[in-house]
């Protein structure tokens, strides 16, 4: 496996690669890996001749009072990890290599980006369009493979990469979750064990609003009264948002439909967990 820390390292091989003829599949990650961003790999793996992960702790989608210096990072493990999936390249460059002193360009977004996570996290939808476009523009990739736990950044990408006609297919992969119905997250690392028993709210909630659709409510404000019920059962949960969105372009629905988005984000002690479904879809793992 190729290690490139830096982008002419990994323009270098890409260029080889493509006069050989083969396609790349992209998968960009923020690292300390998990089963979930190992099935991005293992997709990407089935779909093309070679695989790129990027591992990036991208600053610029951290607000001032994020996590960005206690994010999780671990790139020895991470390349071992990827090195027994068979990815072929993993571009990992410092911040530095990515962002030079006077950076001023940035792509983003209105309308998709402003509600659920943008709202409390004003610049992340900002920081994801200008790394995303970035990586793509370094890597070349034929297809990009992307998680639907984090459902309002897919849907962003997709609308990036129609609005300004980037050259590649987004591929949307099932949430990968805890035995438990807890999505797998980076971030889950933080949780005590007293909080780690508590995030079981989340999923749960999740599976109360889908058995209810299952039955047939089709009211977004029923169902949203279902889940924020449970949520404020549990004492160490505080609710950030519980919406349900138009699958494409996140705005609130007031009847529900096949493809809208149910997603909620909540804080368990100072940790801020995102989980959903998205209505019509198969019940995987959410317990
Ligand atoms: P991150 O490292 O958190 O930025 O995530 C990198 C990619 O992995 C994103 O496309 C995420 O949506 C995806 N991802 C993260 N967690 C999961 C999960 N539990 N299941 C599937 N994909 C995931």
């Amino acid at each position: 496996m190729i290690i490139a820390k830096t982008i002419d390292e990994a323009r270098a091989q890409i260029r080889l690669w493509k006069a050989e003829g083969c396609t790349i599949g992209l998968c960009p990650t923020m690292g300390y890996l998990h089963e979930g961003h190992l099935s991005l790999m293992r997709a990407s793996k089935r779909d093309n001749d070679k695989t790129v992960a990027s591992v990036f702790v991208n600053p610029m989608q951290f607000g001032p009072a994020e996590d960005l210096a206690k994010y999780p990072r671990d790139l020895e493990r991470d390349c071992a990890l990827m090195d027994d999936e068979g990815v072929d390249m993993v571009f990992a460059p410092d911040p530095s290599e990515m962002y030079d002193d006077d950076f001023c360009s940035f792509v983003d977004m209105s309308v998709v980006s402003e509600g659920l996570c943008g709202k409390s996290r004003p610049v992340m939808f900002r920081g994801v369009c200008t790394v995303l476009t970035k990586l793509i523009h370094i890597i070349s990739p034929d297809r990009m493979y992307m998680g639907k736990k984090d459902a309002q950044q897919l849907a962003v990408v997709r609308r990036m990469v129609r609005d300004l006609n980037f050259d590649l297919e987004v591929i949307g992969c099932p949430t990968v979750r805890e035995e438990d119905g807890l999505a797998k997250s980076s971030r889950n690392s933080y949780l005590s064990p007293e909080e780690r028993a508590a995030a079981r709210v989340l999923s749960r909630a999740l599976r109360m609003a889908q058995d209810a659709i299952t039955a047939g409510q089709t009211s977004s404000a029923a169902v949203t009264a279902i889940i924020k019920t449970k949520l404020v059962n549990e004492p160490l949960a505080d609710i950030d948002y519980v919406e349900i969105v138009d699958g494409l372009s996140m705005q609130p629905v007031d009847t529900l439909r096949e493809g809208d988005l149910v997603a909620i984000a909540v804080r368990i002690g100072t940790t801020r967990l995102i989980d959903n479904f998205i209505v019509g879809d198969p019940l995987i793992g959410i317990i």
